[in-house]
C-alpha cells in the first residue's frame, strides 16, 4: 500500500480482517470511519461526510462520531443488521513509538448484542447457525445469548423446508459455511433479510461436551459447534453461560409454511409489518416478557398431541371461572421482572447489584403467586403452582447481602450490606471511626483555638484539611497547624494526626470497595450455579402467564373450548379473532362451518369483498388457536387435529404486482400439493386469478382434482369463476358454498352469511359504485353491461387470449382507437373479469378506452 501514511496503513490492515464490519477506529475522542465504510455510514447514521489527507494526493473519504455518544450510532447500525468492530488505541499513546498499536477489541454484531437497550424486550435476539449435510439434511441452531437458551432441529426435507422453518423467526445473524451456494445465501438474505456471517470451523472442543448433552447426532454436534466457535472467536470470551442445546423434533408440532404464517398475519401484518392487527396482537394478553416471548414460540409451534392440548385449555378453563383470582394473578404477575434475561446477565457476567435486587424482589413474589394459584378450583392449576418453587436459598442470599437500592455500578462500593461480611464491617468500623475522630477534631480545635469559623474539610487534592479564614488568623498560635495551601480568603493547615487519620480512612475505604466487589462476584457466582433453576422458575411463570392470557382474552371475546374429533371439523357461529376486533358494535357476521370425510372440500363463490378470504383465514386462526391451547371465537366446536396447513391467500399487496402474483401462486399451490396429508388443511383464495381467464380457470380446476383425487386434505377453495361450480357433479366429496349478498334499490348489500349452493349473481359494478366511482360513470359500466349479456362470445387469439381488436390488430392493441371494431370492444367489455378488478384497475381501464374512444 505506498504512498498512505503509516497509521492509514494500520487502518487499512486492519479493515482488510474485517471486511464485512463497520471499522470504528478509535482516533483520540473520536471513532473514525474511512473510505466506503466513511460513505456508507455517513449515509446510515446521517452524520456528515468529510475528507482526510492520508498520504497519497487525493484526500479519502472519512466520517465520524464522538466516543462517548458511539453507542447509539451502534445501535442504529445493529438495528438495520450490520456489524461494528471496535478497534482500540492498545498502548498509552504518549508511550508509543510510531503510530499507536491498535486492535479490534470487539465485535458487535446484531446476533450477540447483550445491552438491555439493544435488545426487543418482549422477542428473542437469536443468532442462529444453519449446516447443510452431503445426505441433503440441515441442521438449524438457535442460542439466545441473552438469555442462554439454544435450541436444534435436524431438516431433512430439503431446503424449501429450511426456509419454510426460518421464516419468520426472530434471527438476527446467521452463521454458515463460507461455501454455501449463492444462490441459497442469496435466499436467504433476499427473503429472510438475515444478516450473514461465516464459521467453517466444525471442530468440536472439549469445552462445549457439557452444553451438547443430548446431541446423539454427529451432524446436530457439527452445527452446535459452527455457532459455538462463532460466537467464541468473534466475542473473545467463554461459552459458560450457554445452556445445553434442546432438540425440537419438528414432527411433534403442526407445520405451518412460510406462506400461511404470512399470509396468516400470525405475528406480524403483511403490509405494514407490525404486531397491531396480527393473532399474536389479540392473544398477547400476558404481562411479562417471558410470557410474551413464550407466546410467540407457542404460535409458531402448535401442538399435536390432543393430551398436551388438553392440558392447557384445562388451566385456561380453571382461569376463566376464577375471575377474580385471575385480576390478582396478573397483578402478582406484573411484579415479577425479565428472569430469563436477568439469569442470562448473571451466567454472561455482565449483572449488576439492581438487576440482583431485580431477581431478589421477583423471587419474593412467587409465595404470593402460588396462594394465588392454589385458590383456583383446578388441578392443573394446583400441578402448575408445584412447579413453581421458591428459591429460599437464593433469597436469603440476596436479601442478607444487598443493600436495598445499590448503584448501577459494581466497583465503587455501596453495595454490600452491613452484617453481611465481618472484614468488610472492621474497614468500615475504621472508616467510621477515622470520621467520627475528625467531626470531634473540629469541635476540639474550635474550642482551643477560639476560631468559630474553623473548619475541617476534604477535597480529592489535599486530602483532609484544617481551614482557618484570613481574618481569623491572628488568633492561631503560630506552629500549630502546618500549612498546605492559601486560597483567597482562608489558609488550609494539616497536622500529622490528621493525615495519619485520613490515611487510615482512605485505606479503609478503598479496601472495602475492593472487597465489596469482590463480595458481589462471590454472590453472582452463588446465582450462576443455580441458572437452571431460575430458567425453569422463568419457564413456569411464563406458561402460567401466557395461559392466564389465554383466559383473559377469552373472556373478553366470548372465545369457547372446542372439543377435538376424529371425523369432522364444525364450528358454530366462527368468527375472525382479528376482523372482529377491528370492528365496531359486534358487526362482524358469525358463520358455521362444516368439514368431514364426506364433504372435504368446499368451493365457495361470491362477489369480491363479500367476505371470502375473510371466511378461509378465520378458520385456519382458530385451528390454530385451538392447537396453541387457546379457546376460539365461535359458539361451539368441533375440531380436528390438523398437521400441516396451507394457505394461498391473495394478499392487498398481490394487486399491485402483476405478473409476478400468479408465479407467487403457483408456488404457494405447488407447495401445499406436494406436502399436504389427508390430515392437513388447504386454504386457497382465488387460484388462478394473476393470470388470463382460460389459463386460471383451467389450472383452479385441475389443482382441486388433484387434491380431491389424491390428497384428500380438508380444503376449502374459493373462486370467482362461476364456471368451477359444476365441480360439485362431478367431485363427491366437494361441495358448492356461497356469500350471500343482495340487491336492495338497485345497490349491493353484502350480508357476510355463507349459504350452501353456488352464487348465482355478479356484482362487480356495484363493487365499483362502493368504492364511489363517479355515477356517471357507472351508469355508462352498467349500460354496458347490458349490451355484452345481449351479445355474442369473445374471440380468442392464438394464445388462448380474449382478443379485442381481432387478430391481426393485437400487438398494438393499446394504441388503436375503440371504434375500429364496436363489436370487439363489446367482446371485451364483456370479458372483463371485473371480479379480478380493484375499483382503481377497472376506474384505470375505463379511463384508457375513453382516452382511445
Ligand atoms: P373477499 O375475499 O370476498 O373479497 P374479504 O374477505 O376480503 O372479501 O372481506 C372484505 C371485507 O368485508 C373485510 O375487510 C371485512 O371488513 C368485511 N367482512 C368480511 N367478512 C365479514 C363478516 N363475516 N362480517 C362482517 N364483515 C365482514
Amino acid at each position: 500500500m505506498p504512498g498512505y501514511t503509516p497509521m492509514m496503513e494500520q487502518y487499512l490492515k486492519v479493515k482488510a480482517e474485517h471486511k464485512d464490519a463497520f471499522l470504528f477506529f478509535r482516533l483520540g475522542d473520536f471513532y473514525e470511519m474511512f473510505f466506503e465504510d466513511a460513505i456508507r455510514a455517513a449515509r446510515e447514521l446521517e452524520i456528515t461526510l468529510t475528507k482526510r489527507d492520508a498520504g497519497k494526493e487525493e484526500p479519502i473519504p472519512m466520517c465520524g462520531v464522538p466516543y462517548h455518544s458511539a453507542s447509539n450510532y451502534i445501535k442504529n447500525l445493529i438495528d438495520k443488521g450490520y456489524k461494528v468492530a471496535i478497534c482500540e488505541q492498545v498502548e498509552d499513546p504518549k508511550a508509543a513509538k510510531g503510530v499507536v498499536k491498535r486492535e479490534v477489541v470487539q465485535l458487535i454484531t446484531p446476533g450477540t448484542v447483550m445491552e438491555t437497550n439493544m435488545l426487543e424486550e418482549r422477542d428473542h435476539n437469536y443468532i442462529a447457525s444453519l449446516s447443510c449435510f452431503h445426505d441433503d439434511s440441515y441442521v438449524i441452531v438457535y442460542s439466545d445469548l441473552s438469555t442462554g437458551e439454544s435450541s436444534i432441529a435436524l431438516i431433512i426435507e430439503g431446503w424449501d423446508a429450511v426456509l419454510h422453518e426460518l421464516y419468520n423467526q426472530p434471527i438476527k445473524e446467521m452463521v454458515i459455511s463460507s461455501e454455501m451456494s449463492e444462490k441459497w445465501q442469496e435466499e436467504l438474505y433476499e427473503k429472510l433479510h438475515i444478516t450473514l456471517s461465516y464459521q467453517d470451523d466444525l471442530t468440536f472442543n472439549a469445552e462445549y461436551r457439557s452444553l451438547c448433552g443430548d446431541l446423539n447426532d454427529e451432524r446436530l454436534v457439527q452445527a452446535f459447534s459452527r455457532l459455538l466457535n462463532y460466537i467464541q472467536v468473534t466475542q473473545k470470551r467463554s461459552l459458560d453461560h450457554l445452556q445445553p442445546a434442546k432438540v425440537i423434533e419438528l414432527d411433534d408440532y403442526l407445520s405451518l409454511d412460510m406462506y400461511s404464517k404470512r399470509n396468516l398475519e400470525l405475528t406480524e401484518t403483511i403490509m405494514k409489518k407490525g404486531k397491531h392487527g396480527s393473532l399474536l396482537w389479540v392473544l398477547d394478553q400476558t404481562v411479562t416478557a417471558m410470557g410474551s416471548r413464550m407466546l410467540k414460540k407457542w404460535l409458531d409451534r402448535p401442538l399435536l398431541r390432543q393430551q398436551e392440548i388438553e392440558n392447557r385449555f384445562d388451566v385456561v378453563e380453571g382461569f376463566l371461572h376464577g375471575f377474580m383470582e385471575r385480576d390478582a394473578l396478573r397483578e402478582a404477575l406484573k411484579s415479577v421482572y425479565d428472569l430469563e434475561r436477568l439469569a442470562g446477565r448473571v451466567a454472561y457476567g455482565n449483572v449488576n447489584a439492581r438487576d440482583l435486587t431485580q431477581l431478589k424482589q421477583s423471587f419474593e413474589k412467587i409465595p404470593e403467586l402460588k396462594t394465588i394459584l392454589n385458590q383456583f378450583d383446578q388441578k392443573k392449576i394446583t400441578a402448575l403452582c408445584s412447579r413453581l418453587t421458591y428459591p429460599d436459598h437464593l433469597v436469603s442470599l440476596l436479601d442478607s447481602s444487598l443493600k436495598e437500592d445499590p448503584p448501577v455500578s459494581i466497583t465503587e462500593g455501596s453495595i454490600i450490606k452491613d452484617g453481611y461480611h465481618e472484614k468488610l464491617d472492621t474497614y468500615r468500623e475504621a472508616s467510621r471511626n477515622g470520621k467520627q475522630w475528625i467531626a470531634e477534631l473540629e469541635q476540639k480545635e474550635k474550642q482551643e483555638t477560639n476560631i468559630k469559623s474553623l473548619k475541617v474539610g476534604y477535597n480529592r487534592v489535599f486530602g483532609y484539611y484544617i481551614e482557618v479564614t484570613k481574618a481569623n488568623l491572628h488568633l492561631l498560635p503560630e506552629d500549630r497547624y502546618e500549612r498546605k495551601q492559601t486560597l483567597t480568603n482562608a489558609e488550609r493547615y494539616i497536622t500529622p494526626e490528621l493525615k495519619e487519620k485520613e490515611q487510615l480512612i482512605l485505606e479503609a475505604e478503598e479496601k472495602s470497595v475492593d472487597l465489596e466487589y469482590h463480595l458481589f462476584l462471590e454472590i453472582r457466582d452463588q446465582i450462576k450455579a443455580c441458572i437452571p433453576e431460575i430458567q425453569y422458575l422463568a419457564e413456569v411463570v411464563g406458561e402460567i402467564d401466557v395461559l392466564q392470557g389465554f383466559a383473559t382474552v377469552s373472556e373478553a371475546n366470548r372465545y369457547n373450548r372446542p372439543s377435538f374429533s376424529q371425523e369432522r371439523l364444525w364450528i358454530r357461529n366462527g368468527r375472525h379473532p382479528v376482523v372482529e376486533q377491528v370492528m365496531k358494535d359486534d358487526a362482524f357476521v358469525p358463520n358455521d362451518i362444516s368439514l368431514d370425510q364426506e364433504t372435504s372440500i368446499l368451493l365457495i363463490t361470491g362477489p369480491n369483498m363479500s367476505g371470502k378470504s375473510t371466511y378461509m383465514r378465520q378458520l385456519a386462526l382458530t385451528v390454530i388457536m385451538g392447537q396453541i391451547g387457546c379457546f376460539v371465537p365461535c359458539e361451539e366446536a368441533e375440531l380436528l387435529l390438523f398437521d400441516q396447513i396451507f394457505t394461498r391467500i391473495g394478499a392487498a399487496d398481490d394487486l399491485v404486482s402483476g405478473q409476478s402474483t400468479f408465479m407467487v401462486e403457483m408456488l404457494e399451490a405447488n407447495h401445499a400439493i406436494s406436502n399436504a396429508t389427508d390430515k392437513s388443511l388447504i386454504l386457497l383464495d382465488e387460484i388462478g386469478r394473476g393470470t388470463s381467464t382460460y389459463d386460471g380457470m383451467a389450472l383452479a380446476q385441475a389443482i382441486v382434482e388433484h387434491i380431491h383425487d389424491h390428497i384428500q386434505a380438508k380444503t376449502v377453495f374459493s373462486t370467482h369463476y362461476h364456471e368451477l361450480t359444476v365441480l360439485e357433479d362431478t367431485l363427491d366429496h366437494l361441495k358448492n358454498i356461497h356469500v350471500r349478498a343482495e340487491e336492495y334499490e338497485g345497490k349491493v348489500v353484502f350480508l357476510h352469511q355463507i349459504k350452501e349452493g353456488a352464487a348465482d349473481q355478479s356484482y362487480g359494478i356495484h363493487v365499483a359504485k362502493l368504492a364511489d366511482l363517479p355515477a356517471e360513470l357507472i351508469e355508462r359500466a352498467n349500460s354496458i353491461l347490458e349490451q355484452l349479456e345481449k351479445n355474442d362470445q369473445p374471440q380468442l387469439n392464438g394464445t388462448g387470449q380474449l382478443s379485442f381488436f381481432g387478430q391481426e390488430e393485437q400487438v398494438n392493441e393499446k394504441k388503436k382507437p375503440v371504434n375500429q371494431s364496436a363489436s370487439n370492444l363489446i367482446n371485451y367489455l364483456k370479458h372483463m373479469n371485473l371480479f379480478e378488478m380493484t375499483p382503481m384497475d377497472a376506474m384505470n381501464e375505463l379511463y384508457r378506452l375513453q382516452k382511445q374512444a
